[in-house]
């Protein structure tokens, strides 16, 4: 089952999350039949999706990370909540594949030049939003440069997926580091050396190694605490319930046309590729409620 852990180190000197992601990346490569450089794409903004998610702390807290690019998958949209929940779709699943020169899925030629928005619904009056041009469009280094530059929050960010030949998900998964405005020097300096030369996400994944050594390895020398465990998973919170609120929420002289127009009307949910139709007689029943 896939989860995440919350862990401080250095007294709290540094906050850390690490995350195994195979069933969700998983589902969403069933969802939407991505070829393997779009499961990748997505798989990784997934990923830190859910670990950013649980970074809010509202219980009713909403994450949204947005990817657009001039590459071949166009864009990427995620939504995370703040309890592991987690839905996204790329612009165009299926992207030939693109192999870098490291002989590594091309996420970045596959998104191309653009820009990542976060928006996150904190509850107040406005959501709060950044925006960044994309760096390498690998998704790990944009987020770390988002949370530089729009966060002041140096961090390290990592997240991989490994797909099989025949498209399936191997891993998934990855961990985001962060520096607390306190960090001394001398907790800066071991965590740089901490971090240079470590293997990828997928690569200690693929050793079987859990979210928790993932840290371990990573903050194992500055005193690593593991604080909670979260399970996160793929959910979509469509439902016909709510497609028919929306639909009631067009107003009469919307769904007055819509019934003049004599055919079943089909909402389409991006994030799940779940299809509601609503027959014409259905529609005038909800005129009568609008
Ligand atoms: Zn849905």
């Amino acid at each position: 089952m896939d989860y995440i852990v919350r862990a401080t180190a250095a007294g709290g000197q540094i906050r850390a999350f690490a995350a195994n992601t195979h069933d969700m990346v998983a589902r969403a490569r069933q969802i939407h039949d991505t070829t393997p450089v779009a499961s990748a794409a997505l798989g990784r903004l997934m990923t830190a999706g859910a670990m950013m998610g649980i970074m809010m702390k509202g219980d009713r807290d909403l994450l949204s990370l947005t990817v657009k690019g001039d590459g071949p998958i166009g864009g990427l949209t995620v939504t995370a909540d703040s309890h592991g929940n987690v839905k996204g779709f790329p612009y165009n699943p299926n992207v030939p594949v693109l192999i870098s020169k490291k002989h590594k899925l091309d996420v970045g030629a596959a998104l191309g030049n653009g820009t990542l928005t976060v928006v996150k619904d904190l509850g107040l009056k406005e959501p709060y939003s950044g925006q960044v041009d994309l760096q390498s469009g690998e998704i790990g280094d944009d987020l770390a440069y988002y949370f530089m530059t729009s966060e002041q929050i140096p961090s390290s960010v990592g997240v991989g997926v490994l797909v099989d030949t025949d498209d399936t998900i191997l891993q998934a998964g990855g961990f985001i580091i962060q520096l607390m405005p306190d960090a001394s020097e001398e907790v800066i300096s071991q965590l740089e050396q901490n971090l240079t030369g470590v293997d990828s996400v997928t690569v200690m994944l693929s050793q079987g190694m859990t979210p928790e050594q993932i840290l371990e390895r990573l903050l194992g020398n500055l005193e690593l605490e593991i604080n909670e465990k979260i399970p996160t998973q793929f959910q979509c919170n469509c439902s016909r319930e709510r497609v028919t609120k929306a639909l009631i929420s067009l107003g009469q002289k919307e769904l007055q046309s819509l019934v003049g127009e004599g055919k079943p009307v089909t909402l389409h949910c991006d994030f799940c590729r779940t299809d509601y139709t609503f027959e014409v007689d259905e529609i005038s029943t909800l005129l009568q409620r609008a």
